[in-house]
């Protein structure tokens, strides 16, 4: 169909006394004696159109006045009678579709909760709508902040059969009958599809490191999937998993890159999203373009996590898990640092070796390793990343002590036979991103149709 975007029409002064044809769904309707308003959106933008009806010219199909009904109108386009900005004087109404009253998407009933029940209208919203706006706004900086900076995208397999760190938290990949009856798990996976045990993706770091190691910067940008068993609002089963790997750098690098990336991306939403930044400020997070304005304008903290540490156990009488010198951090921890001690973004790194995994580079005091996290406020961590051990010696030794099958990791060994170099990278959890630059609290609510524990509507 020929017709115009909303968008073009609301402020360009050329579009005035043009005669164009607008598409979209009513989103309110207004009616006075001698004239009526329907406010239009087509997705376009985060301002409607409004459309003014001379009703002694034109009578509209009171099904074209429907909330939720789509149309398409013909007119003129005016300067606004009143406030910035176009209007259309409506020449010509025609129904698409119209939308009849069950439509879930009334006025009244548009909490996010309500809303989750129905995650294929919901972007009918102008919450929803502006969420995923800026989602495709900041999917689209990724490409070209990593395309500007000579990375290349390269996309690692969905499908594995390295079971990697995230062991617990894979899942299977399988063809076999829910009845399959093997002697041995062997034979229960020699008569699988793949002909060994696969599962679904948890990173893809590894290959990551294979394409670094020959192109020299890299990212990724795919789905991630983890079956956490936390119903938590910062977690997802199918999560959008950004991760760049880079030879000849070490983890100020790594850090380095990721603050870069960060601030980059803030500030293309803030540029190009402007309404929708100015929507989630006033109705989702107060003081919330403040808040990014700020951060990409000022530097990211760094601490230690042994500085961390003795910062926290100060306060361990107000955590529900005592932190001491040893332990993971929880998000309460985390937050507390980012959100009272720092105020801002902070990398903690140099966490102790246990609690992280095999690949981090270990530091030369023997107790931790080169690793980092990004942890920012009203979130916690946001991104993951470290230098990775380039020394075949110590990356086998960390491996034994872990109990790994060598054999899994020969190909993940062989980079640091053959010209090993230092690198490292990061994961950067798309959906937290987008939650940081929209204020929204939960995970679910900046996803498309969200998986999580016993939820795949
Ligand atoms: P967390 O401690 O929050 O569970 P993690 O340490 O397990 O995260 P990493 O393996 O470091 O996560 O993954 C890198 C990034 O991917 C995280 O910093 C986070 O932004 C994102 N991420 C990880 N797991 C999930 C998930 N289940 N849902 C959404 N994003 C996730
Ligand atoms: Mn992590």
């Amino acid at each position: 169909m020929k017709h115009t975007d909303i968008k073009c029409i609301l402020s360009s002064a050329d579009m005035v006394g043009t005669s164009v044809v607008v598409c979209g769904w009513v989103r309110t309707f207004r009616d006075s004696a001698q004239i009526c308003f329907l406010e239009l959106s087509d997705g376009t933008s985060f301002k409607k159109l409004q459309v003014v009806i001379d009703k002694n010219a034109l009578i509209p199909d009171p099904e074209c006045t429907k909330l939720g009904a789509s149309v398409a109108v013909k007119g003129k386009v005016v300067k606004a009678f009143k406030g910035e900005g176009n209007e259309l004087e409506a020449a010509e109404i025609t129904l698409l579709g119209k939308c009849p009253p069950e439509y879930p998407i009334q006025k009244k009933r548009t909490t996010l909760d309500f809303l989750r029940g129905i995650p294929h209208l919901r972007l009918r919203t102008n919450t929803f709508a502006a969420v995923f706006r800026v989602r495709s706004v900041a999917a689209q900086a990724i490409h070209r902040y990593f395309h500007e900076h000579g990375y290349y995208y390269i996309n690692a397999p969905l499908i594995t059969a390295s079971d990697c760190e995230g062991a617990g938290e894979m899942f299977r990949v399988t063809t076999q009958p829910w009845n399959a009856r093997y002697e041995s798990e062997e034979e229960y996976f020699k008569n699988d599809f793949f002909g060994v045990k696969a599962g679904l993706s948890v990173s893809g770091q590894l290959e990551g490191e294979v394409a670094a190691t020959a192109l020299g910067r890299i990212y990724t940008f795919g789905p991630s999937f983890r079956a956490e068993n936390s119903n938590t609002t910062r977690h997802l089963a199918e999560f959008w998993h950004v991760e760049p790997e880079v030879a000849f750098a070490e983890l100020p690098d790594v850090i380095e890159i990721a603050e870069d990336l960060l601030k980059y991306l803030i500030r293309t939403v803030l540029e190009e999203c402007p309404d929708e930044l100015a929507f989630f400020d006033s109705f989702v997070e107060k003081g919330l373009i403040e808040k990014l304005t700020h951060v990409a304008n000022s530097d990211f903290a760094v601490c230690t996590y042994t500085e961390a540490v003795a910062i926290l156990e100060k306060q361990n009488a107000d955590f529900r898990f005592p932190v001491h010198w040893g332990s993971d951090l929880q998000s309460e921890h985390e937050k507390y640092l980012t959100e009272v001690v720092f105020k801002r973004p902070v990398f903690v790194t140099d966490y102790p070796k246990e609690i992280k995994s095999f690949y981090m580079k270990q530091n030369p005091d023997g107790k931790t390793v080169a690793a980092t996290d990004l942890l920012v406020p009203g979130i916690g961590e946001i991104i993951g990343g470290s230098e990775r051990e380039a020394d075949y010696g110590k990356l086998t030794a960390a491996m034994r002590e872990r109990h790994m099958d060598m054999d899994a990791y020969k190909q993940y060994l062989d980079l640091r036979l053959f010209g090993s170099v230092p690198h490292g990278g990061f994961g950067l959890g798309f959906e937290r991103f987008v939650m940081y630059c929209t204020g929204i609290e939960n995970i679910r609510d900046v996803t498309l149709f969200p998986r999580s524990v016993k939820n795949i509507m």
